[in-house]
């Protein structure tokens, strides 16, 4: 394998590649702040200009419904298998400033960290594999495998809502082997983790109308079914004592897993103390014959995760409010439809709800679970990697959150995502005081060498798709 130089080159130039990464966390892409949205663009153009600059071809920023899609390939690998590396350049919000030690979009660092917003999430993550790539091309000038790269700006919106269309509509310019992103958490300094399960989510939004205006208790309470209450009832009903959701067919796909699987899941996943301690609860819920790493993980779960209505001021307000609104997530597991839960909550909500008030099922996003075999070949090149980058085993971890990315490559392309997370418990994801812990970002970049060295002899996609000139977005 001709890595060694690429290796060397990464490693005499961490300087640079540092204050790269402050040049890129400067931007302040906040995706989901329309005052930012020219930065979200600057933030692309900069990235499309430093992806051509290392010798990737066919740059484009592509537009999408609201932030573009960053594109860059180099396919020269002839009979080699094609990687399709995925990150996000936009960033959460960096409220409430007050609580930054520095500013959010003034990188600097301190004690071997790189404080700022999206210094981890995920530009920082990005980056390692943008250095990767340029190390190599940069000493071998070629890569073992053929890449393509699609940096996206919609993640922190939510459910990553253009990127869907995008590849469905670029299904076979995207054509690839297997995916490669790195935007989760490792389980602690040197214990990397690699994710091989996430769940599928649904998110509704339920509101129940009752009277044209909010009325007056003491003229109308006992003779008017208030919304509220009429709400609270729904959902209170929504599961049973055991824990178990109650919407008839819910649980009728729900894939059993063998005892194989569950026995190599209570070896490796955290302890039900473990769960608990970390969620800071003196007792656990949910649905008896299963662990509490299987219930966030094997098991659907339906999650109440907001309600409004009636009077939230200081004192009190003596009123029958006009109506209310709650929102529910169902996280799904395979093999659950999104389209067919989403039926079944309809038909379920439909079913209970009383004639005295009105009710109303909107579903704001909807995601896929997401599950790759741990012995696929791009998962054990991924182990692979991180023993070379890292000097340690990953352990395999199913995850009870939803990356889309994983799941709408898994769907819409047939391909399994490796999930190489270089993030610590520690880096404040979404919080103040963002950081990259910088060893991670050296050893990060070297795993990704490794596992491009490695991805090599994964089984290929046959012959390339016929290279797309005319993007659809
Ligand atoms: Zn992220």
């Amino acid at each position: 394998m001709g890595l060694r130089r690429a290796i060397e080159y990464a490693r005499s130039h961490r300087q640079r590649f540092v204050s790269e990464l402050k040049d890129f966390v400067r931007f302040p892409s906040v995706s989901n702040q329309p005052q930012h949205a020219r930065d979200v663009r600057r933030c692309a153009s900069w990235l499309a200009k430093h992806l051509r600059s290392i010798g990737l071809e066919r740059v484009r920023i592509i537009s999408t419904s609201r932030h573009p899609v960053v594109y860059a390939a180099w396919q020269h690998a002839q009979g080699r298998p094609t990687l399709l590396i995925y990150g996000h350049y936009d960033v959460q919000p960096p409220e409430p400033l007050s609580e930054w030690r520095t500013p959010p979009f003034e990188p600097v660092v301190r004690d071997n960290n790189l404080y700022g917003r999206g210094a981890c999430d995920d530009k920082g993550q990005l980056f390692t594999h943008v250095k990767a790539l340029e190390s190599y091309l940069k000493t071998e000038r070629t890569l073992p495998v053929n890449v393509k790269c699609i940096f996206e700006g919609e993640e922190e919106l939510g459910g990553s809502p253009g990127l869907e269309t995008f590849v469905k509509k670029n299904q076979s310019a995207l054509r690839a082997d297997a995916a490669l992103m790195s935007d989760t958490r490792m389980l602690g300094p040197g214990r990397p983790a690699l994710g091989y399960a996430q769940r599928g989510n649904i998110r509704f939004e339920v509101e129940v109308r009752g009277p044209r205006q909010d009325l007056h208790s003491g003229n109308f309470g006992g003779a008017v079914h208030n919304p509220l209450q009429a709400l609270c009832e729904i959902i209170a009903g929504l599961h049973d004592s055991d824990g178990r959701v109650t919407i008839s067919g819910f649980y009728d796909k729900v894939r059993e897993w063998s005892a194989e699987e569950r026995e190599y899941m209570q070896k490796t996943g955290p302890k039900d103390a473990d769960i608990l301690r970390d969620a800071g609860v003196p007792k656990e819920w949910g649905e008896t014959g299963y662990s509490l790493y299987e219930r966030i993980t094997i098991r659907p779960a339906l999650t109440l995760n907001g309600i409004t209505g009636g009077y939230q001021g200081t004192g009190i307000k003596t009123v029958i409010p006009a109506r209310a609104l709650a929102k529910i997530s169902i996280r799904i597991v395979p093999d659950q439809n999104p389209l067919e839960i989403d039926k079944l909550f309809r038909q379920h909500i439909a079913r209970v709800a009383p004639s005295t008030v009105s009710v109303r099922v909107r579903t704001l996003a909807a995601s896929n679970p997401a599950l790759v075999n741990r012995n696929h070949p791009a998962l054990r090149a991924a182990a692979f990697a991180y023993q070379k980058g890292f000097g340690a085993t990953p352990v395999f971890l199913r995850s009870g959150g939803s990356v889309p990315a994983a799941s709408i490559f898994q769907k819409t392309l047939g391909i399994p995502t490796v999930l190489m997370g270089f993030a610590l418990p520690d880096d404040q994801l979404h919080a103040p005081n963002e950081k990259f812990h910088l060893p991670n970002f050296f050893r990060g970049i070297e795993t990704s060498i490794w596992y491009l060295a490695a991805a090599a002899k994964l089984g290929k996609v046959g012959e390339e798709a016929a290279s797309q000139k005319e993007w659809r977005a």
